[in-house]
């Protein structure tokens, strides 16, 4: 409860910085697997079901010779359990600790964000619920289920990016005008982090972030980026990523 101690009352208040509230600055771009989920579950999920033969959608993928849209779409036709199956299994692999701290921060602060993933809704919904979130805007592919068995949708495509979800062309539509933070470790989080003000990376993302001179900051784990926007969001930090931005 809001207010109940005056305990309660310092913590409900530490992240309303007012500068920021009422006019948003930054939209939040955050990625799902590897990234609130340390695992990449969409992978675990394929190579715990699919028939073999997904390996070499997965070699093609690798290779650059198709995009994660086909390579998605053929491993997923591999795949002959019921959905609620898989949602099972992948809600056996938790999210980050610290992400609920960091969405509480995102929603006292008025920071607009969105969760745009190459994985698969039903999938990201489910360990999401597990973690007690049932209201987060998730844009990811989708998963029909039916006689016949499952069919990957893909509702985010663009025609620059031969992703599932083109995380860039979501992006644009979403944050109406405002920079974009992202936060991603693959190779799905290419091509919006060209066009965000800031990357926080790991994985095979900060090679990327490295090579094409994005300005970027690694994370470990959610507590870390929650420190480094706390921090942006006192001003000067924030002026000083927009001027490395620029
Ligand atoms: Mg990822
Ligand atoms: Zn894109």
């Amino acid at each position: 409860m809001r207010g109940a101690t005056t305990k309660n009352m310092r913590q409900a208040t530490r992240y309303t910085p007012a500068p920021f509230s009422e006019q948003a600055e930054f939209f939040v771009t955050i990625d799902f697997d590897g990234t609130i989920n340390e695992l990449d579950v969409t992978d675990a999920v394929i190579k715990k079901f699919a028939r073999p033969g997904w390996q070499e959608a997965e070699k093609l993928w690798e290779e650059g010779r198709i995009g994660s849209r086909e390579c998605l779409a053929r491993q997923m036709a591999l795949i002959d359990v019921p959905l609620e199956h898989l949602v099972e299994y992948a809600c056996t692999h938790p999210i980050d600790p610290a992400f609920p701290d960091f969405m509480r921060l995102l929603r006292e602060a008025g920071i607009p964000f969105a969760i745009i993933s190459d994985g698969f809704k039903p999938i990201i919904n489910g360990i999401l619920a597990e973690a007690g979130f049932s209201d987060l805007p998730v844009y990811a592919n989708d998963l029909l289920e039916d006689a016949s068995g499952l069919k990957t949708i893909f509702p985010n495509t663009s025609g620059v990016c031969q992703s599932g979800t083109c995380k860039c062309k979501t992006a644009d539509l979403l944050a109406e005008g405002l920079p974009i933070v992202h936060i991603g470790d693959g190779r799905s989080d290419f091509c919006i982090s060209r066009m965000a003000m800031h990357v926080f990376c790991r994985g095979k993302l900060t090679g990327y972030c490295v090579e094409n001179e994005i300005p970027h900051s690694t994370f470990t784990d959610f507590q870390g980026v929650q420190k480094a926007l706390e921090t942006f969001l006192n001003g000067e930090a924030l002026l000083s990523l927009k001027q490395n931005a620029a």
